[in-house]
């Protein structure tokens, strides 16, 4: 759990103790209550502080013309990870296919805007057995996103023919 120049943290926790206080912990969480509480308020002081700033509310690195409360396009492909996927370690994959894909939405190239109109879809849905593997992800509209559904890719598409074909004629 903990390596290097972490080694006493170990030993602490090895011990039950909190990594950061040294108090008897209560759970396998690495710090007592306390120590978490106090992380937290923390961590939601040091993004309001960096929402003020326009900072990158993950990183704290400037970023310049956004929004306040945004994230840097590196901090939100792993956030979108975390969210979509359930790991931050699929970020570089993703923003990798974000570009795979020219920032466009896999089904109608519209373009896709991070943080205001883009998401991943599960070409299989997770609710059918689809996995969260790259190969079984791209990125779409919102929108999209929205009117897919639970819909596997081949009945999304057999959707849309079914509509097009109505209104073609
Ligand atoms: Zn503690
Ligand atoms: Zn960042």
């Amino acid at each position: 759990m903990f390596t290097g120049s972490n080694e006493y943290k170990q030993r602490r926790y090895d011990k039950g103790f909190c990594v950061n206080c040294s108090v008897k912990r209560d759970s396998e969480k690495a710090l007592c209550v306390d120590c978490r509480n106090a992380q937290k308020i923390a961590a939601q002081k040091r993004h309001e502080q960096r929402k003020i700033e326009n900072k990158c509310t993950g990183c704290g690195h400037k970023i310049s013309g956004q929004r306040a409360g945004q994230k840097c396009l590196r901090c939100w492909f792993s956030h979108v990870a975390v969210v979509s996927l359930g790991t931050r370690d699929k970020g570089e994959g993703i923003a990798r296919l974000f570009f795979e894909q020219r920032g466009q939405c896999a089904y109608t190239n519209e373009k896709l805007i991070p943080a205001k109109n883009a998401c991943l879809d599960h070409k299989i849905p997770r609710t059918k057995g689809g996995s969260n593997d790259l190969d079984n992800i791209h990125w779409v509209t919102k929108d999209i996103n929205r009117v897919k559904g639970n819909k596997t890719h081949d009945e999304f598409l057999a959707l849309c023919r079914n509509i097009t074909a109505k209104y073609d004629n």
